[in-house]
C-alpha cells in the first residue's frame, strides 16, 4: 500500500539554498509520489540514483510559489514547494496542469498531518530573505494563512513568466497584490515547502581529474556537498559552481572544526618510523609531518633538518610532541611560551618561527593521493588502447606483469594472463567484487581489458616489487622497528578482507608488494580459486603452499580467514628472517607430518619474544583459538609502541 505509486514525472528541482552566497542550481529528477513519499532520482546515468526523499507524514505545506516576475532560469516555469521541517524544496513543473495535479495530489496526502502550517510564504526564499515578506531569516513564521484543504483547481493560478499569452493576459503580472504582512493575501496560490536531509559538506584531500564525464573534478582544498553515497567507494558530489558528478570517498574528509585530515600537513597513520623513511625520502630542509603520537589523542611533530643544523655532516629528525593545557578549552603548545587556541594555528605560527624547533616547518610532507577502487564509477573494463606498456616487472603463475601507463599517465601493473593459465570467465565475473576491495594497504585492482586474449589485469603499480625480494636484498638493514611496521601494514590489509569476509588462501611474503614510499600492500588476493594448473592447487603436489598452510588447509582443504592467519604467522616469520624459506631443510611432506604433530617454525634471531608469541598465537592447531585480524593489528601496533617512543 505505502509504495502505490500516485504520481511520476521529471520535473526540475532547484537546489538549497544554505548560504547567502551560494549560487542556485536547476536539476532535472524524476520525482515520484506514492503514499508514503515523495521521493527524486537521476536519471542521466543508465541506472536510477535516488538523490532524496521525504516522508509525506513529514510534510508541513504543499503550495504553488507565486512567481512575482522574477526569471526562472529553468526550463519549466511552474514553482511549487513542499515544505519539510524547516527546510523547503522548490520544485518547477513544465506547465500548468502539471502543477497543479502534483500540488493537488499532496495536498490531499499531506493535509491530515501533524504539522501542517498554519502560515507559509507564498514566494521564494532567494540570496537571503523572503520575496513575499522581506523577512530575512528564513525561518521566520510564514505571512500568508494556509490551507492544506484548498482544491487550488477552483483557484485562479497565479501567472508565471513564460506562460501562454492569453494566460498573461488574463491575469497581468502586474495586478497580483502584495504579499500581505501576515494576513492572507487575497486569492492568489499559496505554496510550500520540502525538507531535505542536512546537507553533508566535506573538503578534497587530494586532486581527482575525473576520469569519465560522469566524474567531478576534486580540487585539493576545495569544499563539495555529497549528495549520494553510490557505494563505499564512490559518492556523487556537487562543487560550488553546481556540478555534480562522482568522486572517490577516499579522497576527501568530512569539513568540520577540529578534523585535522582536513590539513595537508597531517598523517593520521603514520607512525615514528615511517615517518623517518617519507622525511629521509623527501630529503629537505623543514619537512615536517604531524602524526598521531603513541599516547591516544596527542600528536606529535617530526621534522627533518639538514647537515647545515645538525654540524655534523649528516641530516636529523626530531620528534616534538604536541602539549596541551589542563585548562577547558585546552590550549595547545611545544614551548610553554608559545600557547595557541587550535593545532592549525600551533603549525602556522611554526611554519614562520622555529621558535626552538631544529627547522621551522616548511614543507609538509607524506599525504599522496592514495588509489581509487577502478579509474571511475562502475568503471571495470578498461580500453587496452589506452594503455602503453613499458619495461616487464617480474612473471609468475598467470603470465608476464609490465610496468604500463593509463592514459599516457597513471602508471599501472599490467598482467597478461597466459593462455590456459586462469578460469576465465569466472575471475572476470569477480574481478567485479574484487575491485571494491579499496585499502590502504592492498594492492588496488584497477580493472580488466577482458574482451581481448591475452586478458590484462590492471593494477596499482608498487614500485618496489615484492616484498621477499625487498626483505632479502636489504637484509642487514633492518631494525624491530621497521619489520614491525611491515607487519603491521600486512595485517592492516588483511583485516580489511577479513572484515568483507573475503579469504586470501595464498598470503605470502611473495604475494606482497612494497610502495616507493615502504608502505607494504597485499597482493593476489583469492586469485588461487582461478589458478587452472593442477599441481599449483592440489594439496599433494609439490608445488602447493603447504609452508604456509595450517593442518585444516594441507589435510581437507578447509579455507577461511583463519586459515589466512596462519599463514599470517608465516609472513612474520619471513619478515623477522629478513626473506628465509620457511621449513628450507624440509620436503612438503615432511612439513605435513612435523606439523601435525606440533613442530613449529623456530624463534627468528630478530623476533624477541613477545613477537614471537604473536606468530605462535596464530599457529594455533585450533582454528577458532587463533587471533582476528583485528587482534592482531593491536598487537602489532602495541609491540611497536613498545619499541618506538615519540
Ligand atoms: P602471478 O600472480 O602471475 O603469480 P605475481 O603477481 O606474483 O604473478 O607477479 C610476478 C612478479 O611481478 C612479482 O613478483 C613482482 O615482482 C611483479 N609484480 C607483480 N605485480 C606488481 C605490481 N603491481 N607492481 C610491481 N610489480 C609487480
Amino acid at each position: 500500500m505505502s509504495s502505490e505509486l500516485i504520481l511520476e514525472e521529471t520535473l526540475t528541482k532547484r537546489s538549497q539554498q544554505k548560504k547567502r552566497t551560494s549560487p542556485l542550481n536547476y536539476k532535472e529528477r524524476l520525482f515520484v509520489l506514492t503514499k508514503s513519499s515523495l521521493a527524486y532520482y537521476d536519471r542521466k546515468a543508465e541506472k536510477k540514483f535516488r538523490r532524496g526523499l521525504i516522508e509525506l507524514s513529514l510534510i508541513r505545506c504543499v503550495e504553488i510559489v507565486r512567481s512575482n516576475g522574477e526569471l526562472i532560469p529553468c526550463h519549466n516555469k511552474y514553482p511549487f514547494q513542499v515544505v519539510h521541517d524547516t527546510n523547503i524544496l522548490y520544485i518547477f513543473a513544465p506547465n500548468h496542469d502539471s502543477r497543479t495535479i502534483w500540488v493537488q495530489r499532496l495536498k490531499e496526502e499531506i493535509k491530515d498531518n501533524p504539522s501542517v502550517l498554519a502560515k507559509f510564504h507564498p514566494q521564494f526564499w532567494q540570496e537571503g530573505s523572503w520575496l513575499c515578506c522581506r523577512q530575512m531569516e528564513k525561518q521566520a513564521p510564514g505571512c500568508e494563512k494556509y490551507n492544506p484543504y484548498g482544491d487550488i483547481t477552483r483557484k485562479p493560478l497565479p501567472p508565471v513568466p513564460g506562460e501562454s499569452k492569453d494566460r498573461m493576459q488574463q491575469r497581468p503580472q502586474s495586478s497580483l497584490p502584495p504579499c500581505p504582512d501576515g494576513e492572507q493575501g487575497g486569492d492568489e496560490g499559496e505554496q510550500e515547502v520540502v525538507t531535505e536531509k542536512k546537507e553533508e559538506v566535506v573538503v578534497a584531500l587530494y586532486d581527482f581529474p575525473g576520469a569519465e564525464p560522469h566524474d567531478l573534478r576534486l580540487v585539493k582544498g576545495l569544499e563539495y556537498v555529497i549528495l549520494e553515497k553510490c557505494d563505499i567507494n564512490w559518492y556523487k558530489a556537487r562543487n560550488k559552481y553546481g556540478e555534480e558528478g562522482y568522486i572517490p570517498s577516499n579522497y576527501i574528509t568530512e569539513k568540520k572544526l577540529g578534523n585535522l585530515m582536513q590539513f595537508v600537513w597531517y598523517s593520521k597513520h603514520v607512525n615514528r618510523n615511517k615517518a623517518e623513511e617519507l622525511l629521509r625520502k623527501e630529503d629537505k630542509e623543514g619537512a615536517f609531518i604531524v602524526r598521531d603520537s603513541s599516547n591516544p589523542e596527542t600528536y606529535t611533530i617530526s621534522v627533518y633538518a639538514k647537515s647545515l643544523h645538525t654540524g655534523d655532516g649528516g641530516a636529523a629528525i626530531k620528534h616534538y610532541r604536541i602539549k596541551k593545557t589542563q585548562e577547558s578549552p585546552p590550549q595547545f603548545y611545544l614551548a610553554e611560551k608559545h600557547l595557541f587556541s587550535s593545532i592549525p594555528e600551533l603549525i602556522d605560527y611554526h611554519k614562520h618561527n622555529a621558535a626552538g624547533l631544529v627547522a621551522r616547518l616548511r614543507y609538509p610532507v607524506g599525504k599522496s593521493a592514495p588509489s581509487t577502487a577502478g579509474f571511475s564509477y562502475e568503471k571495470w573494463e578498461i580500453n587496452p588502447r589506452e594503455l602503453t606498456f613499458m619495461k616487464e616487472l617480474g612473471s609468475g603463475q598467470f603470465g608476464v606483469v609490465r610496468l604500463g601507463k593509463w592514459r599516457a599517465q597513471h602508471k599501472v601493473a599490467i598482467k597478461a594472463i597466459r593462455e590456459g593459465a586462469m578460469f576465465e570467465e569466472d575471475f572476470i565475473e569477480e574481478a567485479k567484487v574484487m575491485m571494491k576491495l579499496s585499502h590502504p594497504k592492498l594492492v588496488q585492482l584497477y580493472g580488466l581489458c577482458s574482451q581481448q586474449r591475452p586478458i590484462y589485469i590492471v593494477t596499482e603499480f608498487m614500485e618496489l616489487g615484492c616484498l621477499l625480494n625487498f626483505l632479502r636484498q636489504r637484509c642487514g638493514g633492518f631494525n624491530i622497528g621497521s619489520l614491525l611496521s611491515i607487519c603491521l601494514d600486512v595485517s592492516e590489509g588483511m583485516e580489511h578482507l577479513e572484515a568483507n569476509g573475503f579469504i586470501h588462501r595464498d598470503l605470502a611474503a611473495r604475494n606482497c608488494l612494497v610502495s616507493d614510499t615502504m608502505v607494504v600492500k597485499v597482493s593476489d588476493f583469492g586469485m588461487t580459486r582461478y589458478v587452472l594448473d593442477n599441481m599449483y592447487t592440489s594439496s599433494s603436489s609439490a608445488k602447493f603452499c603447504v609452508k604456509w598452510s595450517p593442518p585444516e588447509v594441507f589435510h581437507f582443504c578447509t579455507f577461511s580467514s583463519m586459515s589466512d592467519v596462519w599463514s599470517y604467522g608465516v609472513v612474520m616469520w619471513e619478515v623477522f628472517t629478513e626473506g628465509q624459506m620457511p621449513f628450507e631443510q624440509q620436503l612438503n611432506h615432511e612439513v605435513v607430518t612435523l606439523v601435525t604433530r606440533g613442530h613449529r617454525l623456530h624463534r627468528p634471531k630478530m623476533a624477541p619474544p613477545f613477537i614471537y608469541d604473536i606468530m605462535q598465537k596464530c599457529w594455533h592447531k585450533k582454528p577458532e583459538e587463533r587471533p582476528s585480524f583485528s587482534q592482531i593489528c593491536v598487537m602489532i601496533a602495541d609491540a611497536l609502541e613498545g619499541d618506538l617512543t615519540d
